[in-house]
């Protein structure tokens, strides 16, 4: 006979920064918490690891012991050529390595009661009005409650929510390590080309004796993202000098909507998905650390909630994301539609309306939002025009 299955109030499958972060705030309200996690931490994870500085507001700031980099400006070029640099008085992201950062994540967790346990996979799921039986490739668990933080090819998502069939973009990644030699492109900056891929960006983000370089395709499928990426390795001058080890795929998981339809839901009786298990990544540029982090932590304030109030149910945390996060993706996705649609003009717009720019570091540092950024953005384009057809047309 199998032995009992043991009890838990929360199961989380996963321990990247959505799934640590739900432990940890689960944990610390005194829940009882297991946290499955099928890797052994400190883990590789392709990422470039960059966290916009407006994580200040949301993580305490121990994690600031993992930071590599501070990042006040960022480099623009379009096919490895055309570069300008826009600068911000104030930090803009920070750079972490990903095995560090998350682990130091899991260890909070763990230090906060949850148990953890790794190199355990978890394999099935069954659903039942009092909550949830997981099977994993060592052992059966019951929990009241199901997080499903198993990122971007999650199989909490797709047992449970066979419904939400979402688009993945492809990307690829590869770590150099530079050693002691100085960091590319420069001591706090970091370098998005535009104009490498056909509709999306290449990037490189420094660590301390590594550089994070990769491609990712935002809208359409490339015919060939190893081509891609070979080409702006080969087109991009400061890599010239540095052997490229070859890079690694990884699905990135982009909020998508199917014309005005809100995405299929996050929470399924008494399942739900936070992080890149139900794509809450970021269409414009990709940021999804941020937003893992915060689905997690809005997560389990509802889960808090329904534990001490039976009139309370887990569809607070759907809608609270409604509210905060899709309202923001919702304006990211047109600002993405036409950044990837004009890429060259964008290029250009950007060097000629830097405004508009340090615009958007307000969002990373969290003075603005996607939605006060695209109002004032607006206005700054058009009343340059006016100035411009001022300037251009003659006086009568
Ligand atoms: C190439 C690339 C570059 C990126 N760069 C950035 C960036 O610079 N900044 C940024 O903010 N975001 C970036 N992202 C996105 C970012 O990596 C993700 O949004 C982030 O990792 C999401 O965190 P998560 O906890 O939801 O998922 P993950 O970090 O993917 O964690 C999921 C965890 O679940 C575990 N797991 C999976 N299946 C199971 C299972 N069955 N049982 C148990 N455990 C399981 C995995 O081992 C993993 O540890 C990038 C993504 C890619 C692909």
């Amino acid at each position: 006979m199998l032995p009992e299955a043991k009890t838990y109030d929360v199961l989380i499958v996963g321990l990247g920064p959505a799934g640590a972060t739900a432990a940890y705030e689960l944990s610390r309200a005194g829940m009882s918490v297991l946290g499955l996690e099928k890797q052994m931490h400190p883990r590789y994870k392709v990422c470039g690891g960059g966290l916009s500085v407006r994580i200040d507001q949301i993580l305490d700031s121990d994690f600031k012991a993992v930071v590599e980099h501070t990042v006040y400006g960022i480099q623009f070029t379009y096919g490895g050529q055309e570069p300008f640099f826009i600068e911000s008085p104030r930090p803009i992201a920070y750079m972490v390595m990903r095995d560090r950062f998350d682990h130091l994540l899991v260890e909070k967790a763990r230090r906060a009661g949850t148990e953890v346990h790794e190199d355990e996979r978890a394999v099935g799921f069954l659903q039942s009005p009092e909550g949830v039986e997981v099977t994993t490739d060592r052992g059966r668990y019951r929990t009241k409650v199901l997080i499903g933080a198993d990122g971007a090819n999650s199989i909490v998502a797709q047992r449970l929510f066979p419904m939400r069939r979402l688009h993945r973009m492809p990307t690829l990644e590869s770590e150099i390590g530079i050693g002691q030699a100085p960091v590319y492109p420069g001591e706090g900056k970091v370098l998005i080309d535009l104009g490498a891929t056909a509709s999306g960006y290449a990037w490189i983000f420094p660590k301390k004796e590594r550089l994070s370089i990769g491609v990712a395709e935002f809208r359409g499928r490339a015919a060939s993202p190893k081509g891609v990426f070979e080409r702006f390795v080969r087109d991009e001058k400061g890599l010239a000098s540095l052997e490229v080890p070859q890079p690694y795929g990884h699905p990135l998981p982009l909020y998508s909507r199917r014309g005005d339809m809100a995405p299929v839901g996050l929470v399924m009786h008494r399942a739900l998905l936070v992080g890149d298990a139900g794509h809450l990544v970021d269409p414009l540029f990709g940021e999804g650390i941020y937003y893992a982090v915060r689905s997690a932590q809005i997560a389990a304030a509802s889960v808090l909630g329904i534990f001490h109030d039976q009139r309370r149910s887990l569809l607070d945390y759907e809608r609270a994301v409604t509210r905060e996060i899709y309202s923001e993706f919702r304006i990211a996705s047109r600002v993405a539609r036409i950044v990837y649609t004009f890429p060259r003009l964008c290029h250009r717009l950007m060097h000629r309306y830097q405004e508009v720019i340090n615009l958007y570091y307000d969002v990373l540092q969290g003075r603005e939002t996607y939605q006060t950024f695209f109002h004032k953005a607006k206005g700054v384009v058009k009343a340059s025009f006016r100035e411009l057809l001022r300037e251009t047309l003659p006086l009568r």
